[in-house]
């Protein structure tokens, strides 16, 4: 997807250095609705002039790229000038209620680009929106630092060779 967005100069720019963070959000709409990366695209340009995220993981398991890595999001105050932002389709179940609602092709891929992420950016440590300071809410309503902690710069470089 080629996003006229991408050329927009006012996109401020995030140096590969400056990425220490992976943050992990949902969208926060009933998972039984989908929610298409054009809405989602639309909401941030609307609310922050701008898309929000730099990933967006649909629950086919397919992977977005919305922002290009080395420009900023707007998904975490206080955070944008050092994270990623990537966010999964979901986040309430069939009542509205918050739940992680990742299908099993979700956390695949979500694994996936985390991990290519890790190899990417060496020293990030990946996050939930909601272990940052401050945050309120849930989002994305399970604790990323715990379930990706073998992604975690203190556990890598221990894989086994294949
Ligand atoms: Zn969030």
């Amino acid at each position: 997807m080629t996003l006229p967005m991408f050329k927009n100069p006012n996109l401020k720019p995030l140096a590969p250095g400056a990425v220490k963070l992976l943050i992990i959000h949902c969208v926060a709409n009933k998972c039984n609705r989908p929610f298409e990366p054009e809405t989602l695209i639309n909401c941030g340009i609307a609310k922050w002039g701008q898309p929000s995220y730099h990933y967006y993981i649909l629950r086919n398991g397919d992977v977005i790229p919305i922002l290009p890595e080395n420009v900023r999001g707007v998904h975490a105050k206080g955070y944008n000038g050092c994270s990623l932002g990537i966010v999964y389709e979901g986040g309430l179940n069939e009542k509205g209620k918050a739940e992680d609602t990742r299908t099993e092709a979700q956390k695949h891929a979500m694994f996936e680009l985390l991990k290519d992420l890790t190899e990417e950016y060496p020293d990030v440590h990946i996050l939930s929106h909601c272990e940052l300071p401050r945050v309120a809410k849930s989002c994305p309503n399970f604790i990323a630092s715990k379930e990706y902690a073998s992604l975690q710069p203190e556990n890598r470089g221990t894989k086994v060779e294949d």
